[in-house]
């Protein structure tokens, strides 16, 4: 396994579309009769509070494309008429297509998606299956009693369950900006009401499928945001992005989970209270000091492990 953390991503054999945050969008050459596809590569770039870490994290790549290439096959068996962008992981083998050494680095990190037209709004389904009043939904939960302006029952202690599961989008800022909240009604002015309903009921039957799959493994999964996309020629909406990591995801441990006070999570919450005691929240060019990145990596290995069953070294070695 390369031991190497890639902040960027050295590949110049295709064009390269664009670089968020934390992936870069190469396109793939076009194949009569197919529809257009994407090389999805994801870099060990970590962003806390809308900006980018000046180092990575160790194989962070990797962890977030084979959690996700698993979760696409998960919520394909468990929602039923799901359509998703992915394809197979990896590039297309066409020959000449990219160097050995290109090959090399894009292993375990890449996958082949369809490429869609983004809506413009990220699905955050906050508190799925039992719903868990925590994080921003909290602060506000607190105020006003509501969550993304839905009223909510009295009485609710920090972390508790939420009746429901609900659909809390926000919109999808560009790079830089900060995502906003906002509430289903002004997700649907954004996204037209011709997809709004159908995006809603496909994020909430995602999270559910995935907080039932999850805590059958001993995880809750506290809130998640999902991205869809649109097939301009058939109409139809597709799961797109990555899907239910710790970048994207509140990960609790179920058998530390109680009602009243914070939860410890598998996600960047190590990182998130490091920036905050050191009044570097939000600040550019921060390095992380080893400890941080050592005990991210470790979360993140370690809920790669429960949700999927092996280890990252044994998946990578089943890899081509
Ligand atoms: P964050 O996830 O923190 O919001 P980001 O959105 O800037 O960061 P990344 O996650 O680094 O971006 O990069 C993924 C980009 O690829 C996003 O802009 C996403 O909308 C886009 N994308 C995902 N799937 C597809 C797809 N199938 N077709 C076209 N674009 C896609
Ligand atoms: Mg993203």
């Amino acid at each position: 396994m390369a031991s190497e953390v890639l902040a960027s991503i050295p590949l110049t054999s295709l064009p390269r579309l664009s670089q968020g945050k934390v992936r870069d969008l190469f396109s793939l050459p076009e194949q009569d009769g197919e529809k257009p596809t994407l090389l999805f590569v994801t870099s060990d770039r970590i962003s806390a509070y809308d900006v980018i870490l000046k180092n990575g994290i160790p194989t962070k790549g990797a962890i977030l494309t084979l959690l996700s290439a698993k979760w696409f096959q998960v919520l394909s068996d468990r929602v039923p008429g799901l359509k998703h962008h992915f394809l197979h992981l990896g590039p297309p083998a066409t020959p000449g297509l990219l160097t050995a050494d290109e090959q090399k680095m894009l292993r375990g990190r890449s996958m082949t998606v369809r490429r869609l037209k983004i809506f413009p709004i990220e699905a955050i389904g906050k508190l799925p299956l039992r719903g868990y009043v925590t994080g921003s939904a909290w602060g506000e939960y607190q105020k006003d009693q509501t969550i993304h302006t839905l009223p909510q029952p009295a009485g609710l202690a920090q972390c508790a369950r939420l009746p429901q599961p609900i659909y809390t989008p926000s919109t999808k800022a560009e790079l830089g900006d900060k995502d906003l909240n906002i509430s289903p009604d002004q997700a649907r002015a954004i996204v037209g009401d011709k997809y709004a309903s159908r995006i809603e009921d496909l994020a909430l039957a995602c999270y559910k499928a995935g907080a039932a799959y999850a805590e059958e493994r001993g995880i809750i999964i506290a809130d998640t945001k999902f991205e869809f996309g649109l097939d301009e020629e058939t109409d139809e909406i597709y799961l797109v992005d990555e899907v239910l990591t710790p970048d994207s995801s509140r990960f609790w441990s179920e058998a530390d989970y109680q009602v009243g006070r914070d939860q410890d999570s598998f996600d960047k919450q190590v990182l998130r209270n490091w920036l905050t005691e050191n009044g570097l929240k939000a600040k550019p060019d921060v390095e992380m000091p080893p400890e941080v990145v050592e005990k991210t990596k470790a979360r993140y290995t370690d809920v790669f492990k429960r949700l999927t069953g092996v280890s990252l070294e044994d998946a990578l070695n089943k890899l081509p």
